[in-house]
């Protein structure tokens, strides 16, 4: 029989998330008959994006290529994410799978628009006025599978709002799951990381969303044993970062439009020499020559609330990207926003949260930042059954994934985590 690999991301799940599983009877049971390791480290930046594809590659942002959610473009009020899969520059585990004639499902997966999933319904928004949502996922899905999920389960949908949206893609998850049995199936919850940027880490919301997510794994395998696979089918329950909660924004580009570095026309940034792109809890800062890097380095030891700066050769060490002059760590309860259109500090109020950009809580930190870990649960076939593993990396995972499939990545930053498997 074949090995089946379901891998299902709860966005945002932290390790602290599963220290107590009383109300989470799924989690429980998977905790207790599979392997879990407890503490997983993310990546830096620790944003969606760059996770998920270390999740599937096995590399860090500076080898794979998604160093951020967005791309650099100040010009635009809403910059395009890396939502493209041409943009990983290494194999990824659904490269490996096809190589090898399997049945492959993707479900919101990041940065998998436009790849060669047999089923796949990208994980895409417009963000230009003469788009539609419609539009712009027949273009980057599998549009026949998604027109096929869409009149089956689109009344489930209220456009991208959550839980619905979850809603809908576990619906269209099971019918999948007993309709064409895919050998490896990617499925990308975001209910509860939602619930945290509105709400903060440990809210009502946050829980009721985690509960939903206990609800939601339920229903996945049970479509398993229907489709008469459960025996056969690995489950990877896993997160790609945590959330820290925040107070303020800090706005570094406001300071370097005072130094002149950023021209600026109708409020819009149209060109630059130094501009600050955000990952929400750290910041690159880019520079299109040296001249100015002592001063910014000055500048930046002036704030308070940066927590570190980093080199180009030290955030590279770390993962990120090596095109960047510098990166700042905020502190905690601290994050960054790109635009220029408020102060360089400002608090985060009731009447701000609701508009873009503005959060009770955020991720995009320094992966050692403590309480920041996430986690991952392995159940199945060949899985130790009640077994726990103290900690792995992120970059772990693909290779792991690998092995469970009966394949090779060339080579990854990650190794096999040996010590699950019975
Ligand atoms: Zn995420």
């Amino acid at each position: 029989m074949e090995q089946h690999l379901f891998v299902i991301s709860l966005d945002a799940l932290g390790a602290l998330d599963l220290k107590d599983t009383s109300e989470l009877p799924v989690l429980r049971e998977l905790i207790q008959t599979g392997t879990h390791i407890q503490e997983v480290e993310t990546i830096y930046p620790s944003l969606t994006y760059p996770a998920h594809t270390s999740i599937i590659t096995g590399h860090y942002p500076t080898t794979h290529g998604i160093i951020n959610n967005t791309k650099i473009q100040p010009e635009k009020d809403s910059p395009d994410w890396f939502w493209y899969k041409k943009a990983i520059q290494v194999p990824t585990l659904y490269d490996l799978a096809k190589e090898k004639g399997m049945t492959t499902a993707a479900f919101l997966w990041p940065v998998a628009a436009k790849s060669n999933i047999d089923y796949n319904i990208a994980e895409i928004f417009p963000n230009r006025f003469w788009l539609t949502q419609m539009m712009v996922s027949l273009h980057a899905s599998s549009s026949l599978f998604l027109i096929d999920m869409d009149r089956k389960f689109g009344h489930l949908r209220k456009g991208i709002n959550q839980p619905e949206l979850d809603i809908f893609l576990t619906a269209s998850v099971v019918d999948t799951i007993k309709t064409k049995k895919p050998t490896l199936l990617l499925t990308h919850l975001v209910d509860m990381d939602s619930m945290r940027h509105a709400h903060g880490v440990h809210s009502t919301e946050a829980k009721a969303a985690l509960k939903r997510h206990d609800n939601r794994l339920a229903e996945i395998i049970q479509a398993t044993k229907d489709a008469g696979i459960y025996e056969n089918t690995v489950f990877a329950i896993l997160g790609d970062h945590y959330q820290i909660n925040v107070t303020h924004a800090i706005r570094l580009n406001v300071l370097f439009a005072e130094k002149g570095w950023l021209t600026v026309v109708d409020g819009k940034i149209t060109d630059w020499k130094v501009y600050a792109k955000s990952c929400d809890g750290s910041c690159y800062i880019y520079t299109k020559n040296e001249k100015h890097n002592q001063e910014i380095e000055f500048l930046l030891q002036s704030i308070n609330e940066i927590e570190e700066i980093l080199s180009t050769k030290e955030l590279t060490r770390r993962g990120a990207d090596s095109q960047a002059t510098f990166m700042v760590e905020g502190k905690s309860g601290y994050y960054f926003m790109d635009d220029i259109d408020g102060p360089l500090y400002e608090k985060v109020t009731e009447e701000t949260l609701g508009k873009p950009g503005y959060y009770k809580a955020v991720h995009g930190y320094s992966p050692s930042k403590p309480d920041y870990k996430t986690t991952i649960i392995f159940n199945g076939p060949g899985i130790k059954k009640g077994e726990k593993i103290a900690g792995a990396h992120l970059v772990d995972e693909a290779p792991t994934f690998a092995r469970i499939l009966g394949l090779q990545f060339p080579n990854t930053a990650g190794t096999v985590i040996e010590a699950l498997f019975e």
